[in-house]
């Protein structure tokens, strides 16, 4: 077994879990880096904040009508704090996103401004585009906001509704003209639009239509997998071929240690902080913003078990991981990109 210490110097691993990414370049390296080598970097180089878990819409791959936890909007002071302590720490992105839709609180407009005005490289958005004011749309543009991310599945209305549960198919339409206006109306490249499509039983068919209505409005289409939510996804069985090998590797057999768990935090709007985006109630909370900082739960013990189990693939059956198949959340294990000693060697030259 390769150790990392046979690999790097106890210096360079130092220089590296402090290492606070400039460009974007460097941040998707260092975010490849720290899961490859598993480092315990001082800081997650990503961290979504949740500005509320209510949503508008009843997707038929999404587990909201299962979550437990009370509907609330983050308070003002919570979000303050973790916005304050992105800029203070150096998180290079800050995702106004986790369980909700985030014009649901009328308050996240101006908690993306603020994080601009911090000075949070990347800030970013995922929304259905569904609830936001045209006023709201035109500041996104003015305010800075560096990247969207628009759920849409649905080739026409009729699709649209039975997928995502409300007829608002022309309203989002309407809302991305109003975006793309604005953007050439201000002369800016920013923000950069994805559109986000999660491929279902009832979506896969419309992929390639859909991606060719889009291609040339925005810049971006992620299709994503659907989640089983450790067993929640209603739709769970139905997804299992369409989803396992094809996408994700779900093969409990050969399980790696789960990405999340190196790469992001998320403060879920009653304060909670957790690793990973498949425990939508706070399972795996390592504690709460109120009593600790970003970057102390991030190096606490209980992020360290966790990160432990998964290397040593120990994880205990009472841990919400050891039922979880989203482990390669990211999916396409073999496309990941493998960084040598030469690229640390020159990344810490650079820093
Ligand atoms: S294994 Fe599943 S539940 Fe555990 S951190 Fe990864 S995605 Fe979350």
């Amino acid at each position: 077994m390769k150790y990392i210490s046979d690999f790097l110097t106890a210096d360079e691993i130092k220089s590296l879990s402090g290492f606070v990414p400039r460009t974007r370049e460097e941040y998707q390296r260092l975010n490849q880096l720290a899961y490859n080598l598993k480092l315990n970097t001082k800081i997650p180089f990503t961290v979504h904040i949740e500005p509320t878990n209510n949503c508008n819409q009843t997707c038929v791959m999404c587990v909201h009508p299962d979550m437990k936890r009370s509907v609330n909007a983050i308070e003002e002071d919570v979000a303050m704090k973790a916005i304050n302590e992105c800029a203070e720490f150096g998180v290079y992105a800050t995702h106004f996103f986790f369980f909700g839709e985030p014009f649901m609180n009328r308050k996240t407009i101006d908690y993306i401004k603020y994080a601009k005005e911090k000075g949070i490289p990347l800030v970013s958005v995922t929304t259905n585009l569904t609830t936001i004011k045209d006023s709201e749309i035109e500041r996104l543009v003015t305010d800075g906001l560096d990247s969207i991310h628009i759920s849409f599945e649905g080739r026409d209305r009729e699709n649209y509704a039975k997928i995502r549960g409300t007829d608002s198919y022309e309203r989002v339409i309407r809302n991305l003209d109003r975006l793309l206006y604005y953007k050439e109306k201000h002369g800016r490249k920013n923000p950069w639009v994805s559109m986000t499509y999660v491929r279902t039983s009832e979506t896969d068919e419309e992929i390639a239509e859909y991606q060719e209505k889009w291609r040339d409005r925005v810049n971006h289409f992620h299709i994503s997998p659907q989640f089983d939510y450790i067993g929640r996804a209603p739709i769970r069985k139905e997804q299992a071929d369409p989803n396992s090998g094809s996408i994700m590797d779900r093969d409990q057999k050969d399980r790696l240690p789960c990405r999340q768990l190196w790469l992001r935090l998320v403060v879920l709007s009653n304060g909670e902080l957790v690793p990973c985006s498949q425990n939508i109630d706070g399972e795996l909370s390592v504690g709460n913003i109120k009593d600790m900082t970003i970057a102390e739960a991030w190096q606490n013990e209980k992020m360290a078990a966790l990160r432990g189990q998964h290397i040593t693939n120990s994880i205990p059956k009472s841990c919400v991981c050891s039922d979880c198949i989203d482990w390669d959340w990211s999916g396409r294990v073999d496309d990941r990109q493998k960084l040598g000693r030469t690229d640390i060697q020159q990344l810490l030259r650079n820093s």
